[in-house]
C-alpha cells in the first residue's frame, strides 16, 4: 500500500447512536490515515432516509469530534468529492445506473415481494440456498417498456453470471474466494429509486478515491458483489480489511446486555476521550507498548498487520484501566473543566466547594483516586464541605480515642510542617504505628477510611501527605478538633 496516498473512510448509517463497536471502526480508519499521512473521510450513508436520521447524523459527528477523530473530508469540512451525505448523491448514482443498464449489466425486475418470498421459501424447502431465479432476466426491451408504461414498480438488478469466482486479498483475513453462482442477481436500486447499500457504498468508495476500506467482518460477504459492480463500471477497487467483531464476555455480539454503551453514555458517565481511544485501539489490535498514548502516538504505532483475526472481548476492567490512565495524564485545566462538568443531586458544583486558589492542588491531591467527575465531587465534599464522616471513619476515630487526637493537636501546635514530620512525632508521642497511626488520621482528615466509590480499585483514598498540604494547617487543626469531639473529648 502506498502510504502517501492512503485514503480511509468511516461510512456510518445514521440509524442510531455510535456505540463502542462502530466507533472502533471509525478509530481504526482514523489512525491508519494519520499513520500514513493520508486522508480520513466521513460519509453519511443515509439513503433509506429513515425518520430521525438527521439527529443521529449530527449526534455521530459530535461524538467523533469529541473523541478527537476529526475527518479531513466530509460533512462540515467539505472536500473535493462531496457531497458527503448519500441522500444528496442521487445524481452520481443515476449516471452509473444508466451505464449499467446500457451495457445490460443490470436489468429491470418486476417481481413482487410476494413472488420473491414464495420463491425463497420453495428453494429453502428444497434444501437450496435462496437465490433470485432470474425470472426478469429474459424480458425483452418492449416488455420492459410496456410494464413501466403501465406503472409497474421495478427494481434494478445487477446481473451475476454463474460459473466464475470473485477473489480478493483481504488485508486482515487473507485471500478470499466467492463463487458467482452462490451470489445470484441482486438489487442495486429499490423500486422507490433509492440505491441499495451494495451499490451506493461501492460507488462512493470508488469515486471518492477511497483506497482502503476497513469495516466489520459482517460486511465480508458483501464485498464480492461490490467488486463485481466496480469491475462492470471499470471503477478502481479499494483494498479491503474486514475486522473481527467485538463480542461480550459470553462470546455473543456486543450489546447493552454484554456491556456495550453508546459514546454519548460514556461521555455522560465521565469517560475521557483518550481513555476510550486507548482502550479501543487495543481491542482487536496490539501495540508493543502498554503505555497510555495520545492520538498521534496511537496512530504512529498502528498497523494493519497487527489487527487480530479472532473476535475481541469487551472488558469493562480494561476500559476502567485506561480511564484511570487518562485521568492521570490529563492536563490540569482540562481535568478541572471535566470535574466541573458534573452537578450531582444538590446541584452544587465542585468549584463552589473547593476554595478558590486551591483547584490545582486539589486536582493533584485527588487525581490518582478519581475515575469520574462525581468521584472528584465526592472528595471535594469530604475535604471541604464541613466535616462529614462516614460510619466506618467514626468507628476508627472513636477506637483511636481522645488522647490520640489531643496528641495530634499538640504535635501540630509544635509546628510540624510536613506530614512526614508530623506523623513521626505523633507516632513517638502515642506509640501508634502503621495502620493504627494512619487510619485514624485518614478518617479525621478525609472523613472516610476506604474509597467509597471504587473500593476494589483503590483500597484507600488519596495520599495523606497530599491531603495534608491541600488542607493546610488551619483546616487540619479544625478537623483534628472535630475528631477529638467525636471521641467525646470535646
Ligand atoms: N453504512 C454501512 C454500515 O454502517 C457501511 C459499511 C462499510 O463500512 O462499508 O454498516
Amino acid at each position: 500500500m502506498n502510504g502517501t496516498h492512503l485514503k480511509t473512510r468511516f461510512a456510518p448509517s445514521p440509524t442510531g447512536l455510535l456505540h463502542l463497536g462502530n466507533v472502533r471502526t471509525a478509530l481504526f480508519n482514523y489512525l491508519l490515515a494519520r499513520a500514513a499521512d493520508g486522508v480520513f473521510l466521513l460519509r453519511i450513508e443515509d439513503t433509506d432516509a429513515a425518520r430521525g436520521h438527521e439527529r443521529f447524523s449530527e449526534g455521530l459527528q459530535e461524538d467523533l469530534l469529541w473523541l478527537g477523530l476529526a475527518w479531513d473530508q466530509g460533512p462540515q469540512t467539505g472536500g473535493p468529492d462531496g457531497p458527503y451525505l448519500q441522500s444528496q448523491r442521487g445524481g452520481v448514482y443515476a449516471r452509473y445506473f444508466t451505464l449499467l443498464e446500457e451495457t445490460a449489466a443490470a436489468y429491470r425486475c418486476f417481481c413482487t415481494e410476494h413472488q420473491l418470498d414464495a420463491e425463497r421459501r420453495a428453494q429453502l424447502a428444497a434444501g437450496r440456498p435462496p437465490r433470485y431465479s432470474g425470472r426478469c432476466r429474459a424480458l425483452t426491451a418492449s416488455e420492459v417498456r410496456d410494464r413501466l408504461a403501465a406503472g409497474q414498480p421495478a427494481t434494478l438488478r445487477f446481473r451475476v453470471d454463474a460459473g466464475s469466482v470473485v477473489g480478493f486479498k483481504d488485508q486482515v483475513r487473507g485471500p478470499q474466494q466467492f463463487r458467482t453462482g452462490d451470489i445470484g442477481d441482486f438489487v442495486i436500486r429499490r423500486s422507490d429509486g433509492t440505491p441499495s447499500f451494495f451499490f451506493s457504498n461501492a460507488i462512493d468508495d470508488a469515486v471518492m478515491g477511497v483506497t482502503l476500506v476497513v469495516r466489520g467482518e459482517d460486511h465480508l460477504a458483501n464485498t464480492p458483489r461490490q467488486i463485481l459492480i466496480l469491475r462492470a463500471l471499470s471503477l478502481p477497487l479499494p483494498q479491503y480489511a474486514h475486522i473481527a467483531m467485538v463480542v461480550g464476555h459470553d462470546g455473543s455480539p456486543l450489546s447493552k446486555r454484554t456491556g456495550s454503551r453508546s459514546v454519548q453514555e460514556l461521555r455522560e458517565g465521565g469517560f475521557l476521550p483518550l481513555a476510550i481511544a486507548n482502550y479501543l485501539a487495543r481491542l482487536g489490535h496490539s501495540y508493543d507498548s502498554n503505555d497510555f498514548m495520545p492520538l498521534d502516538m496511537l496512530a504512529r504505532a498502528f498497523s494493519i498487520a497487527r489487527l487480530h483475526r479472532a473476535p475481541s472481548h469487551f472488558d469493562e476492567t480494561q476500559l476502567l484501566h485506561w480511564q484511570k490512565e487518562a485521568v492521570l495524564h490529563a492536563p490540569a485545566d482540562e481535568l478541572w473543566r471535566w470535574m466541573c462538568s458534573t452537578t450531582p443531586a444538590a446541584g452544587e458544583r465542585i468549584d463552589n466547594i473547593v476554595p478558590s486558589g486551591l483547584a490545582e492542588q486539589f486536582i493533584e491531591a485527588v487525581r490518582e483516586n478519581v475515575m469520574t467527575p462525581v468521584d472528584a465531587y465526592v472528595w471535594a465534599g469530604n475535604l471541604f464541605a464541613g466535616s462529614a464522616y462516614d460510619g466506618e471513619a467514626r468507628e476508627v476515630i472513636v477506637a483511636a480515642g481522645a488522647p490520640f487526637f489531643t496528641s495530634a493537636l499538640g504535635c501540630l501546635q509544635a509546628g510540624a510542617g510536613e506530614f512526614r514530620d508530623f506523623s513521626t512525632s505523633l507516632g513517638v508521642a502515642t506509640g501508634a504505628r502503621g495502620r493504627s497511626l494512619f487510619m485514624p488520621l485518614r478518617a479525621a482528615l478525609t472523613g472516610a477510611v476506604h474509597d467509597a466509590r471504587w473500593p476494589r480499585v483503590w483500597p484507600h483514598g488519596p495520599g495523606l501527605d497530599r491531603i495534608w498540604n491541600l488542607l493546610g494547617p488551619a483546616r487540619v487543626r479544625r478537623r483534628l478538633e472535630e475528631a477529638a469531639r467525636i471521641t467525646g473529648a470535646g
